[in-house]
């Protein structure tokens, strides 16, 4: 079995549901005693949104850097960034599992061609993951900048600070049937924390739910006994 190696706490709220997600799967496929073989290199958040409030991505850049280069002293055969928003500097640290392209060949497996974008603004608005999506031959629509604020608002305000509230729930069921009645035949959880939140049944589409399929995709490659996919485009 590869080493996976989580680059995380962006939030830590969700590198933990990494972390159970992969030993979940390694259980499952493997039985008995089995568990993940996982390095954890985990960020002080409040460092990183500050860069990103600040926009010195460069700078932001070269910290994942050295925590990917330190999962890969420890041994990490699979890195996997534990946030959709970091992907934006994915260029600068060496091969890694990309977030999107776990997510667009679910999507694909699914029949699915025209999917709906939650996550942070950065997410939604930026090209560097919408991109991504769309360089697998996807549509991707985004919500309205009144939802995006919204959507982006409960993430800084709530889910990476572990409040998971009802209200906010409902709100997100309204942003997805408002994707869907555009065309979405599913949504995208493009943010790592937002399936804390909203899961299948507050959608009346498919979700893609990014760290349940980056984690377990993560453990497939590593029972497969491949190595990390080549260098983040
Ligand atoms: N975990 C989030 C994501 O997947 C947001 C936190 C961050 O800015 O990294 O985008």
């Amino acid at each position: 079995m590869k080493v996976i190696g989580l680059l995380g706490g962006m939030s830590w709220e969700s590198s933990a549901e990494y972390y159970r997600i992969v030993n979940e799967r390694v259980k499952l496929l493997l039985g008995g005693y089995h568990s993940a073989r996982v390095v954890l290199y985990s960020v002080d958040f409040a460092e990183v949104e500050r860069m990103q409030a600040e926009d010195r991505w460069d700078d932001a850049a070269r910290l994942l850097r050295a925590g990917a280069d330190a999962l890969r002293r420890a041994g990490a055969d699979i890195i996997v960034l534990c946030t959709n928003t970091m992907h934006k500097v994915a260029d600068s640290l060496g091969p890694i599992l990309h977030l999107g392209d776990a997510t667009a060949a679910a999507v694909e497996a699914a029949g699915v061609r025209t999917v709906g974008l939650l996550g942070t603004a950065f997410t939604m608005e930026q090209d560097f993951y919408r991109g991504r999506l769309e360089s697998h031959g996807l549509t991707v629509l985004t919500p309205s900048a009144e939802d995006r604020a919204e959507v982006h608002r409960v993430i800084y305000d709530e889910l990476v600070l572990g409040r998971v509230l009802e209200r906010s729930r409902q709100v997100y069921r309204e942003v997805i049937a408002r994707l869907v009645e555009r065309g979405a035949q599913g949504v995208v959880l493009g943010c790592t924390e937002i399936e804390l939140l909203v899961s299948q049944e507050d959608s009346p589409v498919p979700v893609f739910p990014t760290t349940r399929l980056h984690a377990e995709l993560a453990v497939d490659l590593a029972l497969r006994g491949s190595g990390p996919p080549g260098p983040a485009r």
